[in-house]
């Protein structure tokens, strides 16, 4: 009987679609295994297989399955579950998920490549559709299908492709192998002949003459160990070409002199790329009193919960107790996922945890080369996969076989929602059920909750533990307010410095201490003005003002990445005094070297931070005091663990307190409570200067009371009031495009249709504070459901209202999307 596969596509479709699978092999196709299959008219799609069954559709013509690319399953039965309730719960399509799931190199992006085989020869004369095709790719050994179809001008292409192929002429998989291959390193052995002491003992004395390469020879012989006590080993240590080298302080010549005589071979050996260390592990840290009481009650808590809030000021060492916790599941043997807001984190938590656990531990994060992350996805689907997990959002997408706990280290972090493009997660909700779906426990932990958080543990749907010491009981930072509307007034700031900051950095620098600058601005100045006309530089795609960033003599859009070139005179009046308004980081750290000629500075935000080893020098240069001054964007408030800053100065509150979003003060105080928290840790208590212009606001004196009850109170009233999370759930409807008019047109029919269904708990639409970006247009609706709502119905009418709206001629043009919980 004809056998069939529902396939997902790496494409914004509401549902799987169905292809007949070839006799030949449709045996072989399992559910979480790739396919390549045709989609329209020339495409073709690596699809993953969802199910396989007997049911011819009606409503279509199906086409065949072109490729089979797994003999297993890529995908596990709980990772299809999970997929399903993030494109339901977060209104998108599972070929959103999919495409954001898979690491690139297990996916062929939109179209199939195919790779001319060079050690191809033909016995018979080719087919010449066949001849066609190689001709085109040995001019070109790599070509996508559609460009093959259209060169030659063949028709039914893919009948010629599998033909090619079975007669490995060509390669269809090479494209994963392009992007990942299997790495090698060079390695050293004596060639046989060698291998016997008598023989090696000649050998010595042939090569007096050949100082250099007795001196390799012995090298070799060290680093392999091959002369043991008792006699030459069979087996000894495996020597890399490099470190040999490299540790005889021997050029290549000497070294291919050695094998010119027949005395070393070198040989090709595959290695992981992920085998990096296997250092000596050391026992977890002994908890201190405080840690183990907390300690003891999560375990408590997940006796009858399966969410756990660890409520524990900074340096209050909760990341030792994650390690208690994760030693005693892996004990259980379980495996344990550990998610970290941000990259810039993870270098300081993997060194902790490697110190533990060794090489059974494994990392996964966006900065990651490719092929390490198939290669990680390939051990997780394995038997034995990592025992831990570290990663960033995206690593809930991986295979676990038997999860166990789930850690969300710094659980208030808005890095943890993803934003564009779908779909729109939450990283730590996701995995909250992630969890529940290995029947795991889930552990928040943060010095801040966020309030959703707060009010789910102190409601008493999750659990609660809190830890109010710090380990090394100093107590946390003095936090000194500074009012720089007064001093601007007087004229005694200095830049952007108050002369009380400069006078504790002095102080610091003096007694051999760090310094951290928080600004949450990057770049050198956020706008240029004219002073003689107010003109101001504009990006020409986005409705924003340009940032000046005077090491690349540019002014960049953050929006959209436009980069401008800086004018000399304001295009408007032909004026030549253009001012900078406010300060960048980049401005930060230029002044700063000038202020303190004699400190070491380094700069930490986005623009310095491009590459993994970037992000990792720049904190272990401040970690082992090489720096001095580390002046950086929220990217330096987070969770990270130096031991000797004394001063930390938070340069201007008030652009956190007036971003026009509800969650600006809850922010606001998140940030300044996380970066006044990297004072102070290990050694004497910590300072912090927070200068503002807005000295009494209620959030200026919660910070500096440290009284995140009294913030969260105050939030959860307003919030109660204008009906904002955690009281009702936001969904926030988004609409693109190019032509304004029309847009409006469309948001206006979209909130009418929106608000026949759910009333007047519908807001807008409304510009966004930047009501154009990359040259569309954008409104904003937000929708207000009740948080005891009935949610699977208030999806269904979502999508409804969504369907109808792009179903409409007129708005063909329509870019319309959801954003469920937003941050
Ligand atoms: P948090 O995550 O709560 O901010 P950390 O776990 O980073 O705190 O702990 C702060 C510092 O105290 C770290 O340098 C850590 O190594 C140290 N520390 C915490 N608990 C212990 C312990 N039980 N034994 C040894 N050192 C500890
Ligand atoms: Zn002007
Ligand atoms: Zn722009």
């Amino acid at each position: 009987m004809k056998k069939f596969a529902d396939v997902i596509l790496p494409l914004p479709l509401p549902r799987c679609f169905t292809y007949s699978l070839p006799e030949e092999w449709a045996d072989e196709v399992q559910i979480g295994c790739r396919v390549v299959v045709p989609f329209g008219r020339k495409k073709y799609y690596t699809a993953i297989v969802r199910n396989v069954h007997y049911f011819e559709p009606e409503e279509y013509e199906v086409k065949e399955v072109s490729i089979l690319l797994d003999a297993r399953p890529i995908l596990l039965p709980e990772q299809f579950k999970f997929w399903e309730w993030l494109a339901d719960y977060y209104l998108c399509t599972q070929g959103d998920v999919y495409k954001a799931a898979l690491p690139s190199g297990l996916k062929l992006e939109s179209e199939t490549m195919v790779e001319y085989n060079p050690d191809f020869e033909s016995e018979v004369r080719l087919p010449e559709r066949e001849q066609k095709i190689l001709d085109l790719l040995s001019a070109e050994p790599e070509q996508c299908v559609t460009k093959l179809e259209k060169d030659s001008g063949i028709k039914n292409i893919l009948s010629v492709i599998k033909s090619l192929l079975d007669k490995e002429a060509i390669f269809v998989k090479e494209e994963l192998r392009r992007t990942y291959k299997p790495k090698t390193e060079t390695r050293v052995r004596l060639v046989d002949a060698v291998r016997n002491e008598k023989r090696l003992q000649e050998l010595f004395d042939e090569l007096a003459r050949a100082p250099k390469q007795l001196d390799l020879l012995m090298k070799y012989i060290e680093l392999s160990g091959i002369l043991g006590g008792d006699g030459l080993k069979s087996f000894p240590k495996e020597v890399t070409k490099k470190e040999l080298l490299l540790r005889a302080d021997a050029s290549p010549a000497v070294f291919n002199g050695l094998v010119d005589k027949h005395v070393f071979e070198v040989y090709q050996q595959e290695v992981g790329r992920l085998s990096a260390v296997v250092r000596e592990t050391l026992p977890v840290n002994p908890l201190n009193e405080h840690q183990q009481l907390a300690h003891d009650e999560i375990v408590q808590s997940f006796q009858s919960k399966n969410v756990c809030l660890l409520h524990g000021v900074t340096a209050s060492g909760k990341t030792e107790i994650y390690i208690h916790l994760i030693e005693e599941t892996i004990r259980q043997g379980k495996q344990v996922l550990y998610l970290l807001p941000e990259i810039a984190l993870t270098t300081q938590i993997t060194e902790r945890l490697q110190r533990v656990f060794g090489d059974r531990l494994g990392i996964y994060h966006s900065k990651f080369p490719d092929a390490e992350r198939v290669e990680i996805w390939q051990k997780q689907l394995s038997e034995k996969g990592y025992d831990i997990i570290l990663g960033v959002r995206s690593s809930i997408f991986l295979p676990f076989r038997n999860l166990g706990l789930v850690i969300v280290d710094e659980e208030h972090e808005n890095t943890y929602k993803q934003q564009d493009p779908a779909p729109r997660y939450h990283a730590r909700n996701a995995a909250i059920i992630l969890a529940a779906m290995y029947g795991a426990k889930t552990l928040l932990g943060t010095a801040t909750p966020s309030i959703e958080t707060w009010n789910n543990a102190t409601s008493g749907k999750y659990g609660l533990v809190e830890l109010k010491e710090r380990y090394k009981e100093i107590q946390l930072p003095e936090i000194i307010p500074v009012d720089i509307y007064e001093l601007h007034r007087k004229k005694r700031m200095n830049g952007p410095f108050s002369p009380l900051l400069l006078q504790y950095i002095h102080e610091a620098l003096d007694q051999k201490e760090q310094v951290i600058l928080f600004q949450n601005r990057r770049g050198f100045a956020p706008m240029i003005e004219c002073h003689t006309c107010g003109w101001v530089p504009k990006c020409k795609n986005c409705d924003v003002s340009l940032t000046f960033h005077k090491g690349l003599n540019q002014l960049t859009c953050h929006y959209c990445g436009y980069t401008y070139q800086l004018p000399r005179k304001c295009p408007a009046c032909e004026g030549t005094d253009l001012r900078n308004r406010g300060f960048g980081t980049e401005k930060i750290e230029d002044d700063i070297k000038i202020l303190f000629p004699e400190a070491t500075v380094a700069r930490m935000d986005l623009d310095t931070t491009r590459t993994r080893s970037a992000y990792e020098r720049i904190i272990a240069d401040f970690e082992q005091g090489k720096t001095d001054i580390l002046i950086g964007t929220q990217m330096v408030s987070k969770g990270l663990d130096f031991d000797h800053v004394s001063v930390v100065g938070i340069l201007n509150a008030d652009t956190m307190l007036n971003y026009p979003d509800f969650r600006s003060y809850e922010r606001a105080f998140q940030l300044m409570a996380q970066v006044s928290g990297r004072a102070g840790r290990k050694n004497k208590r910590g300072r912090v200067i927070l200068q503002t212009k807005s000295i009494d606001h209620p959030i200026i004196s919660q910070v500096i009371r440290n009284d995140f009850e009294q913030m969260v109170a105050g939030q959860l009233a307003e919030r109660q009031m204008f009906h904002y999370p955690p009281y009702y759930r936001l969904v926030y409807v988004y609409l693109k495009n190019r032509n304004e008019q029309l847009l409006d047109l469309m948001a206006y029919t979209m909130a009418g249709k929106l608000r026949a269904v759910f009333g007047n708990r519908v807001l807008g639409p409304d510009k966004p504070p930047v009501a154009r970006i990359q040259t569309l247009f954008i409104r904003k609706i937000i929708v207000k459901i009740e948080y005891n709502a009935p949610m699977a119905r208030a999806r269904e009418l979502l999508v409804q209202v969504q369907k109808e709206m792009v179903a409409e001629d007129r708005f063909k043009s329509l870019i319309v999307y959801y954003d469920v919980d937003p941050m």
